[in-house]
């Protein structure tokens, strides 16, 4: 999950990176009491998830409220690179000596983390690495090893930065590296980070990506998702905690492992049907897990069948037989299902599933027939 700036920052500062005081708006007046509050000048920020805001003209410096209330009607409503701005973030605005870049993200092929810190900051670290790539200073970090100061401090000396920013930048970058393992961040980047004339460190913007897979562990992060438009199938899903990805055609699919719902959705699309959804109930197949899973299906009302495509394995067919009747029992559900059911004890599986079959219950023990049959009942033409 990408952060936007404002989000960032208060990420940020739940570590102890310094960042400016302020506040989000949402309409002129906001930006206004906002700015007002802060203290001018200020710096009026267009919060949308991409960059070279600045250059866009998305980031103004404002002296007084009038400037505050022309700079926000501009760019609330403003297109940059497709992202239309909704919110503002007005802060108190920096004197600027020197920019820097910093982050910390992960480098896959050297199975490290890695820092960069440059001495060319407030341009796109592309361009740096590009034009100059000796302006990089760049460490890698064992995770089990973590960030010494030590080691934090020889690396900051490599990169050529003010001396009066030496001190403050170390600080930061243990700060960031704390917010990027602990905060479970797959990329923190400050760019730029500031030397103000005062001789302060500072951070001017934030990047955030949060690693989606640590979200069990982080219920604040639900903070964070407000201003992300939903569909209300993938909405339920995630309630449920359901692996669910919406599609736009008329048979839903419950499927056990993520390989096999793939497969599913491309067998229906073979017979000439068209997948409503991909979801993967995962490894334990259990009554109230399928359950939850028809109940999503369900609401979306473009389905006309439903495909159950379960291989037992460690779940054996049995209890999945079981799970699937007990939800029936529960869930009212519109459309007909078929299932096919194999693997791991099929046999004893199809037995129970036999006293609930009829005409809108139908199993079948391929999933090529199991396809056929639900994209004819979903009124697509199968072949
Ligand atoms: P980006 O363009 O999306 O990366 O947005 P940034 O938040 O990085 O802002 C872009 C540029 O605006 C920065 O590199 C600064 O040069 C300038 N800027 C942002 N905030 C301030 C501020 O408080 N004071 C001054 N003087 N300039 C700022
Ligand atoms: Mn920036």
């Amino acid at each position: 999950m990408d952060l936007f700036e404002y989000q960032g920052k208060q990420y940020f500062a739940r570590f102890g990176i310094p960042v400016s005081a302020g506040g989000v708006a949402d309409s002129v007046d906001e930006a206004v009491s906002q700015a007002d509050k802060a203290g001018y000048p200020v710096v009026v920020k267009a919060q949308v998830q991409v960059g070279g805001r600045g250059k866009a003209g998305g980031i103004k410096l404002a002296d007084d409220a009038d400037q505050v209330r022309e700079h926000a009607s501009n760019i609330l409503g403003m297109d940059i690179k497709g992202h239309v701005v909704r919110r503002l973030w007005i802060e108190h605005a920096s004197d600027i000596d020197k920019e820097y870049y910093a982050s910390f993200t992960l480098d896959r092929s050297e199975k490290k983390l890695l820092g960069m810190l440059s001495s060319q900051g407030g341009v796109e670290i592309e361009a740096v690495a590009d034009k100059s790539p000796e302006a990089i200073a760049r460490i890698h970090i064992d995770p089990v090893e973590g960030l010494s100061a030590e080691v934090t401090r020889e690396w900051v000396g490599r990169a050529n930065l003010d001396p009066k920013a030496v001190d403050g930048t170390v600080d930061i970058l243990q700060k960031l590296y704390t917010c990027f393992v602990e905060g479970d961040a797959d990329l923190v980047e400050i760019n730029p980070l500031i030397l103000t004339p005062e001789g302060k460190v500072h951070a001017l913007d934030a990047k955030v990506t949060l690693d989606d897979n640590a979200a069990f562990r982080h219920p604040e992060w639900d903070e964070f998702r407000g201003l992300e438009q939903l569909d209300p199938r993938d909405a339920l899903a995630k309630e449920k905690g359901l692996q669910y990805v919406g599609l736009d055609g008329t048979v839903g699919i419950i499927a056990n492992g993520a390989g096999l719902a793939m497969s599913t959705c491309d067998v229906v699309n073979q017979v000439g049907g068209s997948p409503a959804n991909f979801l993967d109930i995962g490894g334990g197949a259990n009554a109230e897990v399928m359950a939850n899973a028809l109940e999503v299906i369900n609401t979306d009302e473009k389905v006309q069948a439903i495909f159950i495509n379960i291989f037992g394995g460690i779940t054996r067919g049995d209890e999945v037989a079981n799970g699937i009747v007990q939800a029936l029992s529960s869930v009212d559900i519109r459309p007909p299902i078929v299932i096919r059911l194999d693997g791991t004890n099929a046999e004893e599986g199809r037995a129970i599933l036999k006293d609930t079959e009829s005409d809108r219950f139908i199993s079948k023990p391929t999933m090529l027939e199991a396809a056929r049959t639900a994209v004819e009942l979903a009124g697509g033409a199968a072949k």
